[in-house]
C-alpha cells in the first residue's frame, strides 16, 4: 500500500528516536512491499528557532494531508523560560487540536526481560496487558480559568458528544481485545463524572452489549492499578484522571523508554504517534536514548492508521525478542553493558528479518 507519513522529530532525543522508528518503518515497507513516503517537518523548540512559532502552518498542513504522523518529542531547557511568549509544548497542544485528536491510547504491557526495572513485584506484573484511553481535548484542562488575589478556579465541563466519541473508541478497542472496559470517574462527587458514567452505561448497553463494562472511582482505580493490574483490559477516563493514571501505569512497564502512544480522532482521520517520554535533555545528543517506545509507536501507527496489523505485530515481536535477548540501552542495562540507540535499533531490525 502507499502511505504518506509525516515525521516531526522535534527536540532533544526526539530526532534520535524518530530516526530509529523511521528505519524500522522503511524495513517493514521493504519486507512487506509497501510504499511509505516520509516527509519531515518542524515542531516545538526547533520550530521556534527556525520559524518563530512552535507550530508553523506548513507543519499543520502537511499533517492534515498525511495518512499518519510520527512525533519524537518537544521541549528543552533552551525554551523553558516561564516568561517566554512561545513555548515548544504549545506546538503539541495546537497540533492535537488541529487534527481533532480526542483519544489518547497508552498500552502498558510489561515485558518479561524488563520486569526487573519496574518497582512493582514481578508476580503481579506477569501477563499484564492494559490500554488506557485518555480523553484528550476536554475537561478541566480546557475549561475557563479565573484568578483574583484571593481565589482561583478551573471549570471542568464535558458535553455528551465529547464523552460519546471517546467511549466508542474505548469500546471498539476492547471488542478487538479481551472485551472488557473499565470506565473511571469520580461520580460520587462530580457532576461531570455522573454524566460520564451515564453516557458510558448507555453507549455500552445500546452499541456494545457484547463488551463487559465496569465503573471504577478514580481513587480506588489508582490503588487497584498497582495491586491487581492483570484484571484490566481497556481503561477509559477523562483528561485529568487519564493524565495521572497513565503516569502511574507507566511504572508497571519499568522504563519510560518502552511506552508508546497513539492519539486518535474520528475514524479515518489522521492519527499522531509518539513515545510517552519527553525530550530527555539530560541525555540528548549522546546517542544513548532508548528507541523502543518510538519504534512501538510506529507499530501502533501501522495498526491504527494504516490497518497493517500483521506488520504491527512483526515490529512488536522484534522488539520483544530484542528485549528477551537483553538488547538494552542504558535505562535498562547494568552499568557498562548498554547498547547505543543505533545498536538497539539494529537489534530490532535484525529480528525483523532484515540482514
Ligand atoms: P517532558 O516534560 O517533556 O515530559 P520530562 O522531563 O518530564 O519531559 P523526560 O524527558 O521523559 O521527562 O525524561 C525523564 C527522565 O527519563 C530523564 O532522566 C530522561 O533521561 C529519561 N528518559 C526519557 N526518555 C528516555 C529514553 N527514550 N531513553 C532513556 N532515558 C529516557
Ligand atoms: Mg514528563
Amino acid at each position: 500500500m502507499h502511505a504518506d507519513i509525516v515525521v516531526l522529530p522535534g527536540d532533544g532525543i526526539g530526532p534520535e528516536v524518530a530516526t530509529a522508528a523511521v528505519a524500522v518503518l522503511k524495513s517493514i515497507a521493504q519486507l512487506y512491499d509497501h510504499d511509505f513516503q516520509f516527509q519531515e517537518h518542524d515542531i516545538g523548540g526547533v520550530a521556534i528557532d527556525r520559524h518563530g512559532v512552535p507550530l508553523p502552518d506548513a507543519t499543520t498542513t502537511a499533517c492534515q494531508q498525511a495518512d499518519a504522523v510520527l512525533l519524537g518529542a518537544v521541549g528543552g531547557p533552551k525554551w523553558s523560560d516561564p516568561n517566554a511568549k512561545v513555548r515548544p509544548e504549545q506546538g503539541l497542544l495546537a497540533i492535537r487540536k488541529a487534527l481533532g485528536l480526542f483519544a489518547n491510547l497508552r498500552p502498558v504491557r510489561p515485558h518479561g526481560a524488563a520486569l526487573d526495572a519496574s518497582p512493582i513485584k514481578p508476580h503481579l506484573l506477569a501477563g499484564v496487558d492494559i490500554v488506557v484511553v485518555r480523553e484528550l481535548t476536554g475537561g478541566i484542562y480546557f475549561g475557563e480559568k479565573t484568578r483574583t488575589a484571593e481565589a482561583a478556579s478551573d471549570l471542568c465541563s464535558y458535553s455528551v458528544a465529547e464523552i460519546e466519541r471517546v467511549m466508542r473508541s474505548a469500546f471498539k478497542l476492547a471488542r478487538a481485545r479481551r472485551g472488557k472496559v473499565t470506565s473511571v470517574d469520580k461520580a460520587n462527587v462530580l457532576e461531570t463524572s455522573r454524566l460520564w458514567r451515564d453516557v458510558a452505561t448507555r453507549i455500552g448497553r445500546e452499541e456494545f452489549p457484547d463488551v463487559a463494562l465496569e465503573h471504577q472511582l478514580v481513587d480506588s482505580m489508582a490503588m487497584h492499578l498497582l495491586a491487581k493490574p492483570r484484571e484490566y483490559d481497556v481503561i477509559v477516563t477523562e483528561n485529568m484522571f487519564g493524565d495521572i493514571l497513565t503516569d502511574e501505569a507507566s511504572m508497571l512497564a519499568g522504563s519510560l523508554g518502552l511506552l508508546p502512544s497513539a492519539s486518535l480522532g474520528e475514524e479515518g482521520k489522521v492519527g499522531l504517534y509518539e513515545p510517552i517520554h519527553g525530550s530527555a535533555p539530560d541525555i540528548a545528543g549522546k546517542g544513548i536514548a532508548n528507541p523502543y517506545a518510538t519504534i512501538l509507536s510506529a507499530a501502533m501507527l501501522l495498526r491504527h492508521s494504516l490497518g497493517l496489523e500483521e506488520e504491527a505485530q512483526a515490529i512488536e515481536r522484534a522488539v520483544g525478542a530484542a528485549l528477551e535477548d537483553k538488547a538494552f540501552t542504558a535505562d535498562l542495562a547494568p552499568p557498562g553493558n548498554a547498547l547505543s540507540t543505533t545498536q538497539a535499533t539494529e537489534a530490532v531490525l535484525s529480528r525483523l528479518g532484515v540482514p
